[in-house]
């Protein structure tokens, strides 16, 4: 299971991304442009991730392409926008929601990321379903300017708020900045540490933001309504205050579980969306993880590697090794083998991803979640029995684990 309250979660850009999956097999329009401003639209994708279009006499700059299930749609509102092609796109970072229409709408453009973005893509987005050619050519790592359908248009690194990869995009001319992630302006923002996220520093970025940014700028975010500066200024207070609150906390001498008993964030509660799991006690959590700078880097991104490469057999075989010889060095937290097991689960590499859970458990035999897992695991293989023995194991451990207690109501057809 993915559990809110284990070290895993499930990321925020996954869950609308699969949100957005179910939507665009039954929606014939999935994707709407609205004229922002001068030659810039902004295209929804699923009524959800927001695409920027600058289309003009120099041609057509895309930042972010939404999902890859509404590339084909993208494309088409771009043709009726007049863009026949597409020249340059920018990802503000690395999740399936921003770069999903990569491959499609990038054939002949230049695909311009973060560093970290495309380290990021060329390892987890390298397992199969995202298709390699939407991967970027041209990193950025430091501020870029580009002159292009009469604008002026910065690209600007503010790595470390929503992932290890953001990037803003200023349309100077236009004044529009357009933010990705890193602020989601109708609930808490996303600052995942399993992605290089950080809340402490979000907090810092969105100061820097409103103290550089010209005072009349439009911030249009991937996910929510677009703010002025001062609507900015006000997701800060919530950002800072929240942080603040946790912090307080967290200095009293409280470790996780303590810290989201104690709800700090409660008073800030209007901020939660418990639909796409942007909770109080995930903001919580993230804030805490902001905290305690224990982050190493995730045992996750080796073993991609090596599976994509190698197969999953080469995968456990370095998982051990670096175990054995270098396990102060990587990030070996529960929660990491289980985030990638349901990346595989959720690209149908079920045989890989039981693997990997199976790892998972032998690792954290004390531990309620890695049975759960691998009960989802073995029941999407329809291997029952052995879901049954897991998710009964889940339980001995974990008596609140309610999951367990459906999924085996369900086995058993009671
Ligand atoms: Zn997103």
């Amino acid at each position: 299971m993915l559990n809110l309250r284990r070290v895993c979660f499930v990321l925020f850009c996954f869950l609308i991304a699969n949100v957005g999956l179910a939507a665009a097999q039954h929606e014939s329009a999935p994707v709407v442009a609205r004229h922002l401003v001068g030659p810039l639209h902004i295209l929804k994708c699923n009524d959800n991730a927001q695409v920027l279009a600058s289309i003009g006499e120099d041609g057509t700059l895309l930042v972010d392409t939404g999902y890859p299930q509404t590339a084909d749609a993208v494309r088409k509102e771009l043709t009726e926008l007049g863009s026949d092609s597409v020249d340059f796109i920018v990802n503000t970072h690395s999740d399936l929601d921003h770069v999903g229409g990569n491959a499609v709408l990038g054939k002949d453009a230049v695909v311009l990321a973060h560093p970290v973005t495309r380290l990021r893509m060329s390892t987890y987005f390298a397992l199969p379903e995202i298709p390699g050619e939407g991967i970027p050519n041209l990193t950025v790592a430091g501020d870029a300017t580009l002159q292009f359908n009469e604008d002026v248009i910065r690209i600007l690194p503010f790595p470390g708020g929503h992932t290890g990869g953001d990037l803003v995009v200023h349309f100077t001319r236009a004044g529009v900045a357009f933010l990705g992630d890193i602020v989601l302006s109708e609930t808490f923002p996303n600052s995942d540490p399993a992605k290089g996220g950080n809340a402490s520093r979000t907090a810092e970025i969105i100061a820097e933001l409103i103290e550089t940014m010209p005072q009349d700028t439009v911030f249009v975010v991937a996910h929510g309504k677009s703010l002025t500066k001062s609507g900015l200024g006000e997701y800060l207070e919530m950002v800072e205050g929240t942080v603040a609150a946790v912090k307080k906390v967290v200095d009293a001498g409280n470790d996780l579980e303590a810290t989201l008993k104690a709800r700090p964030v409660a008073p800030w509660s209007k901020w939660e969306n418990a639909e796409v799991g942007l909770t109080v006690d995930r903001w919580t959590y993230e804030v805490y993880a902001g905290l305690s700078d224990a982050a190493n880097v995730s045992i996750c991104a080796p073993l991609t590697e090596t599976l994509v490469a190698d197969g999953i057999d080469a995968a456990e075989k370095l998982y051990r090794h670096l175990k054995a010889s270098e396990a102060d060095a990587w990030d070996f937290g529960e929660g990491q083998l289980n985030f990638l097991g349901y990346q595989l689960l959720m690209r149908s590499m079920v045989d890989e991803a039981i693997k990997v859970f199976e790892l998972n458990v032998e690792s954290y035999p004390e531990s309620s979640n890695p049975y759960d897992s691998l009960g989802e695991a073995y029941m999407a293989v329809g291997k029952n029995d052995l879901a049954i023995v897991n998710y009964e194991r889940s339980l001995e451990l974990d008596s609140h684990n309610d999951n367990a207690v459906a999924m085996l109501k369900k086995l058993r057809g009671n």
